[in-house]
């Protein structure tokens, strides 16, 4: 049950602090007082409206939220949801088998970002009468607050409607008007989902018995983290088209010529189309996080640890070279692995089987700055004396190796100085103002980080050097 008080103190703690990640869970239940709005750096946010008169809901609404207080952890929901058929690691949460591969039958590889099992997995639950209705993200119906949005969650029912949402989108999206027409709507579904959000549907789930009962399967994507709309608009505007002109985005076009990780980005306006190798583009470092939510920098579930399959791109070097992209997969649900190893049987699908291990490589970079210097950026708010959601790990001020806290320290500015930088900019109507702001300190971020690969290569060669000292017969 929740009055005024709960709401306030959602509003005081996760809104007020800027750990919103806009996933519109606390909108969703009928008489809740919240709703979404875009704020002026392009992220959704749940907003509290100021008359302070609100009707009671039946939803403890903190206990909704991803980063409420007391809500349940995705370790917690996760052993309610898997423990008894699946193995745990720390890292990737529960698994049952991990997978790398892609989808040979339709046009799935070729429509998706990798290996196209995102699509294929909601269209095969979907033929195969597992559900009624795919939860995805398409770009034909604008987001549900703000039609000029370029992307947003909607309802789909066929095989075209689900595969036009096939592609990543590195944008925002919410859950609310969504998830609003699931509990109107009787049926069955399947949603697919950023961890946070797949969190939320889960915590929501908890709560309500009609969200528990029709949604029925949770598909996860991997994530490093989400961007706000001014991500879109600032590669658009390198590209020639300004941010009020942008018509269309494609974050992951393939690159025949070129490894999977060399994509490209394509922008259309009336009059133009434009494609671009991504990594020519500046903002797309992924590590430096411009557009970044800050909720992103206190997220620990980097494999949609509560979902019941997540699916990711097989960031290794056995399968990086294949310019059509390979998926990486972990499942959780004797259903969905059912489905999968049928498909596979069938010639559907390559996939190999690969050791948690592999899973865990193939997201090396996000998870050491996801699950390990989440405690250092804890420790530095904690030191401000703001409020912090409660995560799985301690607050730290060790992280080692030392160098590393400078190196997060400056994320932490180049995100912040993304978001401030790009209003300024547009404001001037002037790109070049963005870019003079976020420069400098890239740069100094850039060299920071090259002489941390020299010394952690020093670092390396003494361990080396030492372990040859020590093992008898091993050949300098
Ligand atoms: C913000 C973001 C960050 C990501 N970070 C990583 C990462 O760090 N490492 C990694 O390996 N993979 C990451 N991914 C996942 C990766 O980009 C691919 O989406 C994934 O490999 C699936 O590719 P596919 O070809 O199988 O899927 P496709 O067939 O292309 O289908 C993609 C599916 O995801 C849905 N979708 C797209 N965007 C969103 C969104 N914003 N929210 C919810 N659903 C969406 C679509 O509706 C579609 O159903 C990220 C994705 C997003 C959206
Ligand atoms: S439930 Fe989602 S939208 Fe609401 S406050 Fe939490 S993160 Fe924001
Ligand atoms: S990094 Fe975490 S909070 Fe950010 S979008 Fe991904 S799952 Fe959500």
């Amino acid at each position: 049950m929740s009055t005024a008080n709960e709401y306030q103190a959602l509003n005081d703690t996760v809104i007020s602090n800027g750990f919103c990640v806009g996933c519109g869970a606390c909108a969703v239940p009928e008489e809740s007082p919240f709703h979404m709005a875009l704020n002026e750096y392009g992220q959704y946010q749940a907003v509290l409206p100021a008359d302070r008169v609100f009707a009671r809901t039946s939803f403890d609404i903190e206990k909704v939220c991803p980063f409420g207080s007391g809500s349940a952890s995705e370790d917690q929901i996760g052993k309610d949801l898997f423990e008894e058929h699946c193995s745990y690691d720390s890292q990737v949460g529960y698994y049952q088998q991990a997978y790398a591969g892609y989808v040979t039958e339709g046009t799935f590889r070729e429509r998706g970002s990798s290996g196209g099992m995102g699509t294929w997995i909601l269209n095969e639950l979907l033929a195969k009468g597992y559900v009624d209705h795919v939860i995805n993200v398409r770009s034909d119906v604008g987001g549900s607050v703000d039609s000029n949005l370029l992307f947003g969650y909607t309802i789909s029912s066929s095989l075209e409607e689900t595969q036009s949402g096939g592609k990543s989108r590195y944008y925002p999206i919410e859950l609310s008007r969504v998830l609003q027409k699931v509990r109107s709507t009787p049926g069955r579904y399947a949603v697919i989902g950023l961890p946070c959000f797949i969190k939320s549907v889960r915590l929501l789930q908890r709560q309500d018995p009609l969200l528990a009962e029709r949604i029925r399967f949770c598909a996860g994507l991997v994530c490093g983290h989400l961007k706000s709309t001014r991500y879109a608009d600032s590669l658009a505007w390198q590209m020639g088209i300004a941010p009020e002109k942008l018509e269309s985005i494609d974050f992951r076009v393939k690159n025949p010529e070129a490894p999977a990780n060399r994509y490209s980005t394509s922008v259309t306006s009336d009059d133009r189309h434009e494609v671009v190798p991504t990594n020519k583009l500046f903002g797309t470092d992924w590590g430096a996080g411009a557009f970044k939510y800050k909720a992103c920098d206190f997220c620990d579930d980097v494999f949609a640890e509560t979902a019941d399959i997540v699916l990711g791109d097989a960031w290794l070097p056995d399968y990086v070279e294949d310019s059509q992209g390979t998926n990486i997969i972990v499942t959780r649900h004797p259903d969905i692995q059912e489905v999968i190893e049928n498909a596979r049987n069938e010639g559907r699908l390559v996939l190999d089987d690969i050791t948690i291990a592999q899973a865990i490589q193939s997201q090396d970079a996000g998870l050491r700055h996801r699950k390990v210097a989440i405690s250092y950026r804890l420790f530095r708010e904690h030191r401000k004396g703001s409020w912090v959601p409660t995560k799985r790990v301690a607050p730290s001020k060790t992280l080692k190796p030392r160098y590393e806290q400078k190196r997060q320290r400056l994320r932490v500015d180049l995100r912040i100085l993304s978001h401030n930088a790009f209003v300024t900019a547009l404001k001037r109507n002037d790109f070049e103002a963005y870019l003079n702001s976020m420069l400098p300190v890239y740069r100094e971020y850039k060299k920071h980080s090259s002489s941390l690969m020299k010394r952690s290569l020093l670092l390396f060669k003494r361990i080396v050097k030492k372990f040859v000292r020590v093992v008898p017969g091993v050949q300098r």
